[in-house]
């Protein structure tokens, strides 16, 4: 493993200052469209550096509904292409990363006065079934009994019937943190906690001058804005003005106790044209999402009563016997979706989530928009754009671009082994739950922790320290609630959102960096002040 920790971010700092060689391509933003692009094009061959404002994930990829799915939805709204496309990419993240997408039955139920009837679904499905000829068990069609039958929690009046259909679901964070780790594997290099203030056209031999906050400027032959719902006109300029519209979503989390349903529900919305999901996700389940125009800071959109509210009032008449009240939510958090604008659209539900390639006068290109689940398409659009052009900027004895590999080739290599004949019960269990995040390293990371690290941090939950200081060493993480919220999901799964394991964390952190006892403070009100905007719940520092 390339290790990515406090040393390497110091000398990449300091080789992009005294450096002014020109990289092929600098990528704006590191969440999944900016990570896809920056692996794509390393593995074909190009020098490429991703400049981060926060964390690897900070946006909208760890803030999503972590399905990656073809997305039934769309089939009403006529968008079959997209279906297809994501359909195609879930099929390839399978194989690409087995460990972290995981096919699961969805169970869709029908109730007197839904939209979406036992038929129009059926029909639906059908479709869905259709469009994806690559991988996966057809859809069935469950009577009511049956439907009860394979979840007792759905209420029983009203219902008419149910589909069970194929999806997947992620860790969208870590699913982008799979992506940036194998690009840096093929020899990108990446920068986080490094905004972009500004992009200049210069003369040759670089095309693009890219200005850090701290003044260091970067030149490039071509430069891809990949900044989510932050593709505004500071970084696009005419281009970015009316591009998006932006749309927020919520989700909640309850103890699965409180909410134990089996497989991943969906719930009609009446008289609306979308869908919220009820997810299991081991000791925990979440609910969301809502779909809603925001405007303000994407990094800020929060949790409010009324978000928490509208969700809770929506799944309780499907899960009546659950406990569905504001007293048993863990955590939250909410996400900003940068939709291509439409003209016409009656809610941001209706915007649609294709995405689009921009390009500034001077030849910068942005993409927006799109899906989690297709963001590898994505990045293969755009980056055979900038293949073209960077490759002009090469010297005739340059090696040409290689073609584009990231249809076939995994983004983890190798499978995670299985459990040895003379594992005990309680070391098969630290392999399969550190396989479930970290892959194929999962035994050499078991072997080499020792009692301590092997330990969880939290008790109810699976994670473990060796994997903090997996993230501090070999993840990127620099600040202690890039460890609990993007390498683990402490943030979100536990009550306290990790406070009693957040001075040791930050400890470990600022030991790692060679900082100060002042350091820690300023670690510990980060994540405190972070977690109150993203959650709409404020910890205390525990002293
Ligand atoms: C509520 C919700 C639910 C969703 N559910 C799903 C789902 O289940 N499945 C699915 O497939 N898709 C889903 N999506 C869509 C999916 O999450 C997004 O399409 C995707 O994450 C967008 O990724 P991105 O990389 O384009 O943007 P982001 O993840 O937002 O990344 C942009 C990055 O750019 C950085 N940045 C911004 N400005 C600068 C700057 N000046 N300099 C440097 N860096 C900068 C930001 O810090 C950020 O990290 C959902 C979205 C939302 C909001």
């Amino acid at each position: 493993m390339r290790p990515w920790g406090a040393a390497e971010r110091r000398a990449l700092r300091s080789r992009l200052r005294d450096t002014a060689e020109p990289w092929d391509l600098v990528v704006v933003g590191a969440g999944i469209t900016g990570a896809g692009i920056a692996r794509d094009a390393a593995m074909r061959g190009l020098s490429v550096l991703v400049l981060e404002a926060a964390d690897v994930a900070f946006g909208t990829s760890s803030r999503s509904t972590r399905l990656v799915h073809g997305g039934v939805r769309y089939l009403e709204q006529g968008e079959l292409g997209l279906v297809y496309e994501a359909l195609r990419e879930r099929a390839r993240l399978y194989q690409s990363a087995p460990h972290l997408v995981h096919a699961t039955r969805f169970l869709f139920p029908a109730y007197r006065g839904d939209r979406l009837g036992p038929w129009k679904l059926r029909l639906g499905l059908t479709l869905y079934d259709t469009l994806n000829f690559h991988r996966g068990e057809p859809h069935e069609y469950l009577t009511p009994e049956a439907a009860r039958m394979a979840e007792p929690l759905l209420a029983e009046a009203g219902l008419r019937g149910a589909v069970a259909y194929e999806d997947a679901v992620t860790d969208d964070a870590r699913l982008t943190l799979a992506v940036v780790l194998d690009a840096r594997r093929h020899g990108a290099e990446v920068l986080t906690y490094a905004p972009v203030v500004a992009i200049e056209a210069t003369a040759a031999p670089a095309r693009h001058r890219v200005l850090l906050d701290d003044g260091t400027a970067v030149a490039a032959h071509a430069v891809v804005v990949a900044a989510g719902p932050w593709s505004s006109a500071t970084l696009l300029g005419a281009r970015g003005n009316d591009l998006l519209t932006l749309s927020k979503g919520t989700h909640l989390v309850v103890r699965a106790r409180d909410v134990p349903v089996r497989q991943p529900l969906v719930v009609q919305v009446p008289r609306e044209k979308r869908i919220l999901f009820v997810v299991p996700w081991g000791s925990r389940t979440y609910l969301g999402t809502t779909d809603a125009a925001y405007e303000g800071d994407p990094g800020k959109s929060g949790v409010t009563a009324d978000d928490e509210r509208e969700i809770l009032e929506l799944v309780r008449p499907v899960l009546p016997t659950a406990r569905l009240d504001a007293a048993a939510i863990v955590s939250a958090w909410s996400g900003v979706r940068p939709l291509v604008r439409a003209e016409g659209a009656r809610s941001t539900a209706e915007v649609s989530r294709k995405h689009r390639i921009v390009e500034r006068d001077d030849g910068v290109l942005a993409i927006v928009g799109g899906k989690l689940t297709t963001y590898r398409q994505m990045a293969e659009e755009i980056v055979d754009r900038v293949v073209a052009r960077v490759e002009q900027a090469w010297p005739a004895e340059h090696a040409r671009a290689q073609p584009c590999t990231t249809a076939t080739v995994p983004l983890v290599v190798g499978e995670p082994e299985p459990s040895a004949p003379d594992d005990d019960q309680e070391h098969a269990t630290l392999v399969s739950e550190l396989a479930s995040r970290h892959g194929p390293i999962a035994r050499a990371m078991a072997a080499a922790a020792d009692a301590a690290g092997r330990a969880r941090i939290i008790a109810d939950l699976p994670y473990r320290w060796c994997e903090v200081d997996h993230a501090i060493g070999f993840e990127g993480a620099v600040h202690a609630i890039d460890v609990v919220r993007r390498r683990l999901p402490l943030v979100l799964t536990d009550a306290q959102q990790g406070a009693t394991a957040i001075v040791e964390i930050a400890t470990r952190l600022v030991d790692a960096a060679g900082g100060s006892a002042r350091d820690i403070d300023d670690e510990l009100e980060r994540w405190r002040a972070e977690v109150a905007i993203e959650t709409g719940r404020t910890p205390t520092i525990p002293r």
